[in-house]
């Protein structure tokens, strides 16, 4: 009982701990009252401790101090964390998708700290509107005669159908009722639009003359399209090419939408990637394509629509697009990338994904090797191989190419692989591996060459982390 109270008299006090010097670090990047709230619990934990009798003594100053900086720097770590991708998924919807490129985060950084041209012309010095913004670019490189854009491709096929077809039947084929993941049903979307889902086909076959029979004047208020982004039917198939029912579409003056998800602007088909782009959608006849801008575009989270001036006029001044507007930083972030591809042989190098898909294995492996090399100095305790791999577009695109990749895999000694998976995750800049064959497997595809150094740094503190 003595031994306690003595024990708690010993106790720091608060506002003389506030007065380490250990502590000013923290001043200038932390608010005070974390700071303070973070001592006061040090302080606090040490007297339950030793009310409970479970302390013989109290830690010395420098340990107290090393424990609150500890805390600290949980404390500052943001939720929203920059992470290193070494799945070799390259539109990773766990990890935010597409990776702007370097001028696109640019012009984001340049325009959130300002005032903006927004809502405001410029050269007339007069009120401007925000939907011109990346109209004009938008249509110089899809081909498009009219464009805007919205917050996601899911808010794009909502405004789509409230402002072409509420109260109207949109007819689709069965093989064609996706769900993209997060609750995007296209049945679900079409109900919440007002639309009416008319089902053709049937799930394997689904042919034009279908499309023609459900057609009634005045009942059909589109036909649409939806690529199957995440899955492929095989087998004995028939679906209708977009052309034919473009043409059908024409003769019977109903318009033919286009939800194509992954919004690929450039060939990729060399790179083994069998994906239509948006200009061969416009080019085939679609009044209304839809895609998104944070897929094989590349660019911010953002629903692109493009096609014919009389139906994007009436999506514009739909109550709804007020609700799906995007913001300047996003609208700064397409502009920039949409710009990048009026140079497409440029494009393919300087859009992270295009640069991640079209990278060729040779180049892979080179940076695997030297990724091995560099691991195998910092930590020469590892087993470190160059090894083959598959590596994935992701974000619910192209879900049957495998593209050949490169990877390092790497074994701890008395550690399994999950427990090394975990330690990488727990690093200032975690690192997200891939797990199997009880070894954790680096893939180069998604890690840039600047961020080698940092996937080393995260096995260093693995190599001295717990659990
Ligand atoms: C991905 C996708 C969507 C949803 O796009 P978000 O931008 O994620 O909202 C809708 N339709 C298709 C066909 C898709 O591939």
């Amino acid at each position: 009982m003595e031994d306690r109270q003595a024990l708690l008299r010993g106790l720091p006090k608060v506002d003389e701990v506030l007065q380490d010097e250990r502590l000013f670090l923290f001043f200038e990047s932390t608010p005070r009252p974390l700071i303070v709230e973070t001592v006061r619990e040090a302080v606090e934990d040490l007297r339950a401790a030793v009310l409970r009798g479970e302390t013989e003594r109290i830690p010395s100053r420098d340990e107290l101090v090393e424990r609150i900086t500890g805390a600290l720097t949980e404390k500052n770590r943001r939720v929203l964390r920059r992470v290193l991708n070494a799945t070799g998924v390259v539109l990773h919807t766990n990890l935010g998708r597409a990776r702007l490129s370097a001028e696109a985060s640019r012009a984001v950084g340049e325009i959130a700290d300002s005032y903006c041209t927004l809502e405001y012309d410029i050269r007339a010095g007069a009120r401007g509107s925000r939907q011109d913004i990346v109209e004009g670019i938008v249509c110089r490189v899809t081909g498009a005669e009219a464009a805007m854009a919205v917050n996601n491709n899911a808010a794009a096929t909502m405004l789509v159908l409230a402002a072409l077809a509420r109260g109207q039947e949109v007819v689709v084929s069965r093989g064609e009722l996706v769900e993209i993941g997060g609750s995007f049903r296209i049945p679900d979307v079409m109900s919440e639009s007002g639309a009416v889902l008319r089902e053709v086909g049937t799930t394997n076959k689904t042919r034009l003359a279908d499309y023609r029979s459900v057609w009634a004047s005045g009942v059909t208020g589109a036909f649409m399209k939806v690529h199957t982004s995440n899955y492929r039917i095989v087998g004995f198939t028939e679906d209708v090419p977009l052309a034919s029912m473009a043409e059908l579409g024409r003769e019977l003056s109903v318009p033919v939408i286009y939800d194509m998800g992954n919004g690929l602007l450039a060939d990729l088909s060399r790179y083994g990637l069998e994906e239509p782009t948006v200009t061969d959608a416009l080019k085939a006849g679609a009044d209304v394509v839809l895609f998104s801008g944070d897929k094989l575009l590349g660019g911010p989270q953002a629903g692109i629509i493009v096609g014919r001036k009389t139906y994007i006029d009436r999506m514009k001044s739909h109550p709804l697009a007020r609700a799906f507007r995007v913001d300047k930083m996003t609208l700064a972030a397409l502009e920039a990338t949409f710009t990048q591809y009026i140079d497409r042989d440029r494009a393919l190098k300087d859009i992270p994904v295009l640069r991640m898909i079209c990278a060729k294995p040779e180049e892979l492996r080179a940076r695997a090797e030297r990724f091995g090399e560099m691991l195998t100095a910092a930590c020469p305790g590892l087993r470190v191989e160059v090894e083959a791999c598959e590596d994935q577009v992701g974000g619910g695109s192209a879900p049957t190419s495998r593209l050949p990749g490169f990877g390092v895999s790497v074994r701890q000694e008395g550690l399994s692989a999950q427990k090394l998976e975990r330690r990488l995750r727990k690093a200032p800049v975690p690192l997200i591996v891939r797990v199997g064959h009880d070894r954790v497997l680096v893939d180069v595809r998604t890690l840039a060459e600047e961020e080698l150094a940092l996937a080393v740094e995260a096995f260093v503190c693995a190599k001295g982390g717990e659990n």
